[in-house]
C-alpha cells in the first residue's frame, strides 16, 4: 500500500497509530535506481517504510540550484508503486511536503552543526551545506522516529556526518550505508546528471575511471602510496577537478598511514554541475 501525505500534522497523527518499528529513507526526489535501492532494502526489513521527498532549502547555498532542482513527484510516486508490486503486503508512506514551512517554521532559529567532519571537502566548498542536511535529517528523525534509516554511500561525507550526529546526540537510530548504484558506463547515478549533455556525460566518466585507477594503485602497493599520490597530483592539473583525495574512511583525515580503510573521494565539475563519486579500499 502507498500513502502520500504532505503535512506534518498528518504525519504525526499517522505515526502515533503505529506501534511497530519503521524504516526511513530521506530523499530530495527525482528518483532513480539509487534511491530505489535504498527503499528496497528498507522494505526487505520493515513492514512500514517512510520515504520523504523534500527539496530542503537549508542545504543549498545562495548561488546553487535550489530553484531548478528537478521536482517530479508524480513520476516518483509511479516508480515507488512499481517497486511496491514486489512487496504487496508492505506499506510505504511518502512524506512530500510542498511548502518548506511544513518542515521548518518561518524564522526558525535551530540548526544542528556537526563540527570537524562538516568543515572539510564538500563543507569547505559549500559552507552551511552539512548544517542544512543535519538539521533536516534530525527534524525528520524526530517526526518519524525510525529504527533504521538508509543513506547512499554516494554522498560519503554526508553519510559520515549523519552517523556522527546520531552518535553524538545518542539518537536511537541505526544508519545504514548503501552501495553506489551506477549507470552501465560507471557514472554514479544522480538527479543532477540530467543537467549534463550526452557529451558531458561521456566526459564525466573520467571521474569513475580515475577513482578506479587510484584504487588499483593502492591495491598494487598497500605499503607505499607514493605512486597513487603522484598520480593524484598529476591528475589535479586538470582544473575540472574540485578535489581528488585519499582519506581515512572513518575520520576523513589525510593521515592514512595506519588507516584500516581508505576512501578515495573526487569531485569533477562540468560547467556548474559538480559530479561526486568515491570508492573505498580495505587496507587490512
Ligand atoms: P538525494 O535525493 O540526492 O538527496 O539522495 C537521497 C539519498 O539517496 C541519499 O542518501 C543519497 O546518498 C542516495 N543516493 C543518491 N544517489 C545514489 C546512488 N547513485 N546510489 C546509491 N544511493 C544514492
Amino acid at each position: 500500500m502507498l500513502k502520500v501525505i504532505s503535512s506534518t500534522k498528518e504525519l504525526l497523527d499517522l505515526r502515533s497509530t503505529q506501534r511497530d518499528p519503521v524504516g526511513f529513507v530521506p530523499t530530495m526526489g527525482n528518483l532513480h535506481a539509487g534511491h530505489l535501492s535504498l527503499l528496497k532494502s528498507a522494505l526487505e526489513k520493515f513492514q512500514i517504510v517512510y520515504f520523504s521527498i523534500f527539496v530542503n532549502p537549508k542545504q543549498f547555498g545562495p548561488n546553487e540550484d535550489f530553484n531548478r532542482y528537478p521536482r517530479t513527484l508524480e513520476q516518483d510516486i509511479k516508480l515507488i508503486e512499481k517497486l511496491l508490486l514486489e512487496f504487496k503486503d508492505k506499506t510505504v508512506i511518502v512524506f512530500a511536503p510542498q511548502d518548506p514551512s511544513e518542515v521548518f517554521p518561518q524564522d526558525d532559529q535551530q540548526s544542528i552543526t556537526v563540527t570537524g567532519l562538516s568543515e572539510q571537502l564538500e563543507g569547505k566548498i559549500r559552507p552551511g551545506h552539512f548544517a542544512g542536511v543535519a538539521t533536516v535529517v534530525y527534524k525528520l528523525f524526530k517526526l518519524i522516529r525510525p529504527t533504521k534509516s538508509y543513506f547512499g554511500l554516494k554522498d560519503y561525507q554526508q553519510y559520515l556526518v549523519i552517523k556522527q550526529m546520531v552518535r553524538d546526540l545518542a539518537l536511537p537510530i541505526e544508519i545504514v550505508g548503501m552501495p553506489i548504484v551506477r549507470e552501465e558506463s560507471g557514472l554514479a547515478m544522480s538527479s543532477r546528471n540530467q543537467y549534463l549533455s550526452e557529451e558531458e556525460k561521456e566526459q564525466g566518466l573520467i571521474l569513475f575511471r580515475t577513482l578506479k585507477k587510484v584504487e588499483e594503485m593502492i591495491n598494487h602497493s598497500k605499503n607505499n602510496l607514493n605512486q597513487a599520490k603522484d598520480f593524484i597530483n598529476i591528475t589535479l592539473k586538470d582544473n575540472h577537478w574540485n578535489y581528488l583525495i585519499m582519506v581515512d574512511a572513518e575520520t576523513l583525515s589525510v593521515d592514512i598511514e595506519n588507516s584500516k580503510k581508505i576512501a578515495i573521494l573526487g569531485v569533477y565539475q562540468l560547467r556548474t554541475t559538480r559530479l561526486l563519486d568515491n570508492l573505498q579500499v580495505e587496507m587490512a
